[in-house]
């Protein structure tokens, strides 16, 4: 008898047809003999509508971080109970738990808190009981009782941190795709579903694009070692187990490519090269809250230096206004210029470490493809570039298969 825990997102119980369906799969999964504890996030859609709703009723202020808290919370509370009715009236007996009420305390850093540890005892009663234990994803309590949520897509890190607490045997988070793939589907017709991923090529796939997962927790299945496997609940094929890595995975050279679109750019040339220029000009960027991707400093020729750097699309306007100011009191030769309709194309994997070659080799399919290269960055396991963002299709499909994924299984 293995002790089970299976996360349902929100697509999963997303109508009363599909919250029966994962009922029954959650009935099944115990009939195999197991102990089960699911977690479920608010149906889709429901978060989004409860944050449009907080933000009509406040005519666009800022809300009260709390009760935004106690708002979010109630759609997980909703899938939770139905999830439950919906075991019960397939014959079974399931009891759903609140964060609070499974145990899951945080900090109180309200929308976006970090849990601090969790007490399961009441789930181990529950399953000692033979029931199935439904529990709120993306929810927990403070100490003092107020209800805390976990940040966007923190169902994930629930199901993760419940299954370290119970020491699961296994963790598997369902969901509307059937696992990792090489390559977004819809960009890469033959893209592959990926058999085994390191928790590290994961978290570099999802911060340059490919998002399957809830990053925060990912970093926290790595850092307590939870394995666990990304599946589809629409059938029953085996999905991508993430783990730990070990030698096998190093012979893949390249375990994927991601792209991410709607990128921008921000030169500015012509200042000084003196030291505190970079720092002035990131601090405001930082102090607008504006993350920063890849950044390019030239080297300088006759004291004069250019930078560069990226950034979503969606915050080009703010970075501007923020940095205006600040070129014209460099003066000078000193320019701003702004440019997006780019995007991300990144190679991904752990075999990089200790195989050479693989940033030739991807120049050398974009040359070929006549793809101009704009920028380029690589760590330890990631190549990346920008490249204008209409190209972006074609260059996927042109590294994947210079790289050998479309042919072989990964
Ligand atoms: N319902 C929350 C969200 O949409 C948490 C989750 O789905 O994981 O972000
Ligand atoms: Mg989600």
């Amino acid at each position: 008898m293995a002790l089970i825990v299976q996360k349902y997102g929100g697509t999963s119980v997303g109508s009363p047809e599909r919250i029966r369906n994962v009922a029954a799969r959650l009935l099944a999964t115990q009939a195999e003999g197991h102990r089960v504890v699911a977690v479920v996030s608010a149906m889709g859609g429901v978060t989004n509508r409860l944050i449009e709703l907080a933000s009509e009723v406040t005519a666009g202020a800022k809300t009260t971080e709390r009760e935004m808290d106690v708002l979010l919370a109630t759609g997980e509370q909703t899938s939770i109970a139905l999830t439950a009715m919906a075991i019960n009236s397939l014959g079974g007996s399931a009891c759903s738990l609140t964060g609070a009420q499974a145990g899951i305390s945080t900090d109180g850093v309200h929308t976006k808190a970090r849990i601090a540890n969790i007490t399961p005892e009441k789930i181990h009663e529950l399953l000692d009981g033979g029931q199935i234990v439904v529990v709120a994803g993306f929810q927990g309590t403070t100490t003092d009782g107020s209800i805390t949520t976990l940040g966007r897509g923190g169902s994930d890190l629930t199901a993760i941190a419940l299954a370290g607490a119970l020491k699961a045997d296994l963790c598997q988070i369902f969901t509307d795709v059937d696992g990792v793939y090489t390559c977004d589907p819809r960009v890469v017709k033959d893209a592959k579903k990926i058999e085994e991923i390191s928790y590290d090529e994961l978290l570099e796939m999802a911060s340059s694009g490919s998002k399957v997962m809830q990053s925060r927790s990912v970093e926290f299945a790595k850092k307590f070692g939870v394995v666990f496997e990304v599946r589809s609940s629409l059938n029953n094929n085996p999905g991508t187990l993430v783990k730990e890595e070990n030698m096998s995975m190093e012979a893949v050279v390249i375990r994927g490519v991601s792209l991410e679109r709607d990128q921008a750019k921000i030169t500015i040339s012509g200042v000084s090269d003196v030291p505190g220029v970079a720092a002035k000009i990131f601090q405001r960027i930082s102090d607008a809250n504006i993350v920063v991707d890849m950044i390019v400093q030239n080297v300088s020729r006759t004291g004069i230096a250019d930078i560069s750097f990226t950034l979503t699309k969606a915050e080009l306007g703010k970075a501007k206004e923020v940095l205006e100011p600040l070129v014209s009191q460099f003066g000078g030769s000193a320019k701003l210029d702004a440019e997006d309709g780019i995007a991300k194309l990144s190679v991904v994997g752990i075999g990089m470490r200790s195989h050479s070659g693989v940033a030739s080799q991807m120049f050398q399919a974009l040359a070929e493809a006549g793809i101009n290269i704009l920028m380029i960055s690589t760590s330890e396991i990631k190549t990346a570039v920008i490249i204008a963002e209409d190209r972006i299709d074609q260059a996927a499909n042109v590294v994947h298969r210079a790289f050998g994924l479309s042919g072989a299984t990964a």
